[in-house]
This record gives structure tokens, C-alpha cells and sequence, in this order.
């Protein structure tokens, strides 16, 4: 059976999203990228410099971060603190590279899919 499109991309930005707080959680507490607020990795979320919308870095790990709920949604993404986090060079070459279209298939979502999927369970 044919997995439905947006059932992909919400299953890649579940498991993308628990790869990214988990990797540098300590006992499962993980630190807010942007205030520093520590939290378990669980009330934690997966912030994007570069807004979702963008598919080109929607899921480049270099574009994203731990944060906490208040810098993430509140202070919708905190990006000058997010930038000063990445650094001026990585910033820079995320703003260029969420401007490129890229086209993914479904079974580009899928191997992305397994692929984080394989990276979790080895944590
Ligand atoms: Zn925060």
C-alpha cells in the first residue's frame, strides 16, 4: 500500500525531531539552544533557524536545534540568538541554502525516514 505523502513528512519530522533532542541529552535532559534552559528532552522541542517551510533545510541538522517551548513558539524561534548559536559562516550558508528548491520523492522520505530511524536506535 502506498504511504500517503504528508504521512511522510509528518513520520520524518517525528523521528528527526526525537534525534535531534536526544543526540546531546545528558540523562535525558537536554539544553535549550537559545536561553539555555534545561528541561527532559521530552517537554524539549526541535527549533528551526531556517522556518520549516523551507523543505531544502527543513531537515539539515545543522538548521535545527533544541529549544524550549518558550523561545520556540513564544518568542517564535529567538533567530538572532539562534545565528549566534550557529555562528555568522553556518547562518549565512543556511539562509542560502533554505532559498535552493530541492526535490524530494517519496522514497527520498523514506530512506531519510529509516536512516534517522537507525540513528536513534544506535543513541
Ligand atoms: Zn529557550
Amino acid at each position: 500500500m502506498k504511504v500517503k505523502r504528508s504521512t511522510l513528512v509528518k513520520n520524518l519530522d517525528t523521528v528527526f525531531s526525537q534525534y535531534i533532542r536526544r543526540k546531546d541529552a545528558i540523562n535525558e535532559i537536554a539544553k535549550c539552544v537559545t536561553c539555555g534552559k534545561e528541561d527532559h528532552y521530552k517537554k524539549m522541542q526541535c527549533g528551526h533557524f531556517m522556518s520549516r517551510r523551507h523543505y531544502s533545510t527543513r531537515w539539515q541538522e545543522n538548521n535545527v536545534g533544541v529549544q524550549c517551548y518558550g523561545c520556540n513558539i513564544t518568542s517564535q524561534g529567538q533567530q538572532f540568538l539562534f545565528a549566534k548559536y550557529l555562528g555568522l559562516e553556518l547562518a549565512e550558508e543556511m539562509v542560502l541554502k533554505s532559498k535552493q528548491t530541492i526535490k524530494l520523492t517519496d522514497s527520498d522520505l523514506q530512506d531519510m525516514i529509516n536512516h534517522y530511524k537507525e540513528k536513534l536506535n544506535s543513541l
